[in-house]
């Protein structure tokens, strides 16, 4: 499941575009001016803003750029909205450092495929595609974990953790890095509670022969591997 901010002044394009993506599975919270947006930002990072060009105020473009100047935010998923059509127009929402543009009016259905799309390639573990390495198979609809025939059980913070390595396979993540993204940015936790849940990953792991697919990398952090028998430096 993943959390949305719909950045929209007009009521009823905000509320159809919300009930759509609550239709769909994702947390919606909306903000119809941009500084409602940047208190909603600020409270908890989302997975994905859908954010309006023309709003009251400061617009959706200059909005954009600050976000992409706050180290912060700088990853931050964006899907523009305008009603402008011009070419000039995409180039700046996307020099601005939207992710996708889309121009009023627009279907619903292609709304929620770009909202699909950025996610795939930003964001992955806030999607509910099946994931798979190593034969080791990740369903994030059913919570469940297998590997061939062989069912893996383990609490919600190893599931999101493992959700989260295997939509990042072959990346060293810091502890700091695994914070942000599993337990969230907001969340003040200390670094050795990732150790703890890395421990409990593994254990839950052994069982499917699998727990060597969790490497430390000295001095790095955490890596997901499909590759046996290769240790880190
Ligand atoms: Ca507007």
């Amino acid at each position: 499941m993943s959390t949305i901010v719909v950045v929209e002044d007009e009521p009823a394009i905000a509320e159809l575009i919300a009930i759509n993506l609550r239709h769909a599975g994702h947390e919606v919270t909306l903000a119809a001016t941009a500084e409602q947006a940047q208190r909603e930002i600020d409270a908890m990072l989302p997975d994905l803003v859908v954010l309006d060009w023309m709003l009251p105020g400061q617009s959706g473009l200059a909005l954009a750029r600050q976000w992409r100047n706050d180290p912060r935010t700088r990853e931050l998923p964006i899907i523009m909205l305008t009603a402008r059509s011009e070419e000039a127009d995409k180039v700046s929402g996307l020099d601005a450092g939207a992710d996708d543009y889309l121009t009023k009016p627009f279907s619903t259905n292609e709304l929620m495929a770009r909202i699909r799309a950025v996610l795939r390639r930003k964001a992955p573990e806030a999607l509910d595609d099946v994931v798979e390495v190593a034969g080791l198979r990740l369903d994030p609809a059913t919570r469940r974990i297998s590997c061939g025939e062989r069912e893996l059980k383990m609490g919600p913070t190893e599931f999101r953790l493992l959700h989260f390595l295997m939509t990042h396979p072959e990346r060293v993540h810091s502890r700091s890095q695994l914070l942000d993204r599993v337990w969230g940015d907001h969340v003040f936790i200390e670094e050795r509670t990732v150790d703890v849940h890395v421990k409990r990953l593994r254990e839950a792991l052994a069982p499917g022969e699998r727990a060597w697919m969790i490497e430390t990398v000295r001095g790095a952090g955490y890596r997901l591997t499909h590759q046996a028998g290769v240790t880190a430096a």
